[in-house]
Order: C-alpha cells, then structure tokens, then sequence
C-alpha cells in the first residue's frame, strides 16, 4: 500500500516513522499509510522553513504577492483532483467538497490583499524634527496544524496570509486526510513558490509537541477540538510563542415565536446536517421560544428523515459518513445517553450504523434537552441536533450563556429590535442573524469566545497580520 512522505524544500521525503492507514469513510476501503514524524523528521522539517526564510522574507512585497496569484491559479486548474481527494479522504459529499475547495481558491486570493492590510503608522513631527513610525517583519518559521474536516480550506485559511507576510510555513495535517495538502504543496512548488517556504510535515500528537518545543519555530496557528487547543496554547505560550488555538463549538439557533416555521425549519436541517455535522459552525442546538416549538420540531424531523444518505458521489447527497468508526459509536453513546438523561428521541439516527460500506449515521434529532445534560454540554461532532424549549428570550440567552463553547449564536426573528439585543446579549465570536451559519468572509476576523478560542487574535482580517508579523517602532531626527 502507498505510504505517504513529508514534503520538504520542494520534494517529497520518506519518512520512517510508524505508519497508519487512511481509510476511506464512505465505503471502508483502505487508501494509503501516513507516517508519524519522528523528532528528527520533525526538525529537518522545521530546518528547511528557517533556511528558506531570509530568501522568502527579503523579497520585495509585491514579487511575494505575484506569487499567490499563481499558487490561487494552481489550485483553481487542479481543482478536479483536490475534490477527489477530499471526496474519499474525507467523505464529504460532492457539493461539499466542492464547495470547500472554490472557497480554498477564495482564500489564496484573500492573501493577495496582505499589502493593504499590512500598512504601519506614521506620526510626523512628535518633537520638532522627530518622526515615529512603526516597520513590520514576518515573525520567522510558522507552523499551522489542522484538524480533519476542512482538509484544505482550514490549512489555507492557516496559511496563505502567513507566506504573503513573509513568513515560511511548516503545515501539519491531520493525519487522517493529508494527501489534498501534499499535492498542493508540489503544484505550489511547481507555480515557482521558493523551496522551503511551504512544507508538509505528517504525523500525529507527538510532531506536534516537538513543533510546539523546537526553538525555531516562531507561532504556532491550531484548529482543532477544544482539549487540544487548550493543549498547544498551554504548552506554547511556556515556550514563548505566539499561539493562535480555535477549538470546537456548540452554536446555538434561537427561533423566537415570530419566526416562520418552513424556512427556518430548512435553515436549520441545512446548518445541523450538513457536512455531517462535523463543523465547528454547525448548529447543533436549537433554542425554540415558545409556542414555536412543535411546528418546529415537527417540521426539522420530516425534513431531517428524508435527506438523501450516502453515495457522496452522487450531487443531490446531502448526509455523508463521520470520519470514522470510533466516531459512529461516540456519537451513537450521546444519543443514548441523552435518551438516558431524559431527551426524547424525535428522529432516531442510528439504524444507518458502522458497517463494510462505511461509516455511515442517519440524523438524529433530540427534543427536551436542557442545560445540564451531556447533549447540551458537549461537542457531539456529527448528524445530531438538540432542541431546547423556553419560554421566553431571556431563558433562551441563558441557555446559550450556560455554554462553555462560543463559536457561534444565530437568532431567527422578524423583530429588528430584538435581533439588535441579541447581537448584545449572546456571549459567542460569531452572530447570525435569519442567519444558520454566521461564517464570516475572509476579510471580517474569526474567533470564538470562551472555550471555542485560546488567543487574542482572529483568523484572518487584519488581526492576523498582527499576529504574523511583528513591529519596531523607529524614532528618526532627521538631520
Ligand atoms: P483534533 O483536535 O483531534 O486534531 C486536530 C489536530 O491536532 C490534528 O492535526 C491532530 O493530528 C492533532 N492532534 C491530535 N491530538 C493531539 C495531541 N494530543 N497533541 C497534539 N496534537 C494533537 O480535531 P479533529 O477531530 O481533527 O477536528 C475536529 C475538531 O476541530 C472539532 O472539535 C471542531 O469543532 C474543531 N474545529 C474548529 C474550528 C474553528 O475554527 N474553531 C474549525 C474546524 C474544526
């Protein structure tokens, strides 16, 4: 079986470390090995990104952003490929996937834009003759590390600012589905981008702590789950390093009694569903207020029973498979726990269970949840959606505030007022407003709240070139 390598200054290396397989969640069939870096791969890595850096970072601006046309315009001709990968790595569905990959494209293209973002002040004449202005430098050797279910968009989103600032990147992919990055990085290399300047190293928890350990490297850029980013922050910031840790979500859809119940309904099918489920800005919990509640659960469960599951390949496939085995029997155990902590089961997902043809579930709709209970309380990461009832829009606020997550908060109102406060009250980085899935553009910032984010600045928008770059104040007289 094709076992992958690292690819390092331009090409690929063998690794020798321990190998995994990657496994192909829509039909159970083995695809290749991934390695697990040693900490001597992991420096070779890390050893090439710091030798391309004085090269990379002395270019003059506008030659690196010349470049990111060409590596947007590499992706956007091998777009077919990039899809197939992500479609039997990942198990996204053909509309998923690609949407995924024509909003990567998007992304390359946001980073061309770095010059106008990165401007410094300039004060004249603090004291008679004196000027201050301030002069920005990449911070040196980035690494970015990524979770699975955005295999190339998330490492993009991670990345691309990073080597328009002048900065050189080692990537760290999961290791579940990391071939779509490896073939990037050569038709990158192949568009003319410098060696070294954008590297992929494979491995797993222990790549990692060595990257978060190794002295050379500058800022360490992780998405991820929650314990994990609280993990890389902790352990970061110890070894002096600037850490940007997004973690995982539990976002909330408030549905006030004035909303109307069909198109709310689809919204929230799409929001809880798609994907699988497995994004960190799914809804996973609905908050109905009121009378609404019935209709509503009645109408997302109908919804929700007639989504076409399966053959991914297929464009009118909505529900693909989890990512793996062991994710079938996580979430079937919240299922049943929730039944256990007193939910009701309004849609039951799980008669489509693990199996030779994948790792496929059906979506499950849990009514009565409350604050409290592990359906509430935790990141399920799959195709269920708990329904919360409340009487009344402050209950409702409070539901979201009783969690620990803060990724994401949507209202569906007719009433402006209302949807004002909301945007005041509910305690989360991202506000929806007749809006599932307030995910947004790359020019706005991203950043949960609470423990949906360890860091101070957003991903992308300008915030991210704060944290890619660092600055010296000058004080000049000029003489
Ligand atoms: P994960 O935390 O298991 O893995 C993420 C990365 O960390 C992978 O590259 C993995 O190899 C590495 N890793 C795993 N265990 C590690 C350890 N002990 N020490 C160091 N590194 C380790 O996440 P996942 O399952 O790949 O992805 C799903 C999670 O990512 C969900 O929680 C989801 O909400 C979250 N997510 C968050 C955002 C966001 O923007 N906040 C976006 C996408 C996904």
């Amino acid at each position: 079986m094709n076992q992958l390598a690292h690819f390092v200054s331009g090409r690929s290396m063998e690794s020798v470390g321990t190998a995994a397989p990657i496994i192909n969640p829509a039909t159970g069939c083995r695809l290749g090995l991934v390695p697990a870096a040693p900490d001597e791969e992991v420096d070779i890595v890390v050893a090439a990104a710091k030798a391309a850096l004085p090269a990379w970072s002395g270019l003059a601006v506008q030659q690196r952003i010349n470049l990111m046309f060409d590596l947007r315009r590499a992706l956007e001709v091998n777009k077919e490929e990039i899809i197939d990968f992500v479609l039997t790595e990942t198990g996204k569905t053909l509309t998923d996937a690609t949407m995924e990959v024509n909003r990567a494209v998007e992304i390359i293209g946001h980073a061309t834009a770095t010059t106008v973002l990165s401007a410094t002040p300039y004060t004249r004449g603090i004291a008679t003759g004196i000027n201050t202005y301030e002069v920005r430098y990449p911070v040196g050797v980035v690494a970015a590390i990524s979770p699975f279910n955005f295999p190339v968009m998330i490492p993009l989103l991670q990345t691309m600012m990073a080597i328009a600032c002048g900065n050189t990147v080692v990537a760290k992919p999961s290791d579940r589905n990391p071939s779509a990055l490896l073939r990037l990085a050569e038709y990158f290399s192949k568009a003319g981008l410098p060696d070294g300047v954008f590297n992929v190293l494979l491995g797993g928890a222990a790549a990692v702590d060595r990257i978060i350990e190794h002295p050379d490297v500058a800022a360490i850029t992780f998405v991820g789950s929650t314990p994990i980013a609280r993990h890389i922050r902790t352990k970061g910031v110890a070894h002096n390093k600037r850490v940007q840790a997004f973690g995982g979500g539990k976002n909330h859809l408030v549905v006030m009694p004035d909303a109307d119940v069909d198109s709310t309904a689809d919204a929230a099918v799409s929001a809880a569903f798609g994907a699988a489920g497995q994004r960190c800005m799914a809804v996973s919990v609905i908050v109905a207020v009121g009378a609404i509640a019935d209709p509503l659960v009645d109408a997302i469960s109908k919804r929700a029973a007639a989504l076409p599951i399966g053959n991914i390949t297929d464009p009118s496939a909505v529900l693909g498979p989890v990512i793996s085995e062991e994710s079938v029997q996580r979430i079937a155990g919240h299922v049943e726990q929730a039944k256990k902590e007193g939910a009701t089961v309004a849609l039951d997902g799980r008669q489509h269970g693990a199996g030779d043809d994948g790792w496929y579930l059906g979506p499950t709709v849990l009514d009565n949840v409350r604050p409290g209970m592990a359906a509430h309380s935790d990141e399920i990461f799959g195709p269920v959606l708990s329904v919360v009832r409340v009487n009344s829009y402050e209950e409702a606020v409070a539901v979201i505030s009783a969690s620990d997550f803060g990724n994401g908060a949507s209202i569906f109102t007719r009433d402006v007022g209302l949807a004002s406060r909301f945007t005041d009250d509910a305690p989360a980085g991202q506000i929806g407003i007749n809006v599932p899935i307030p995910s947004p553009v790359y020019f706005h910032g991203f950043a949960g709240w609470k423990d949906s984010a360890f860091t101070e600045t957003k991903m992308h928008g300008r915030d991210t070139i704060d944290f890619l770059t660092r600055t010296k104040t000058v004080t000049a007289r000029a003489l």
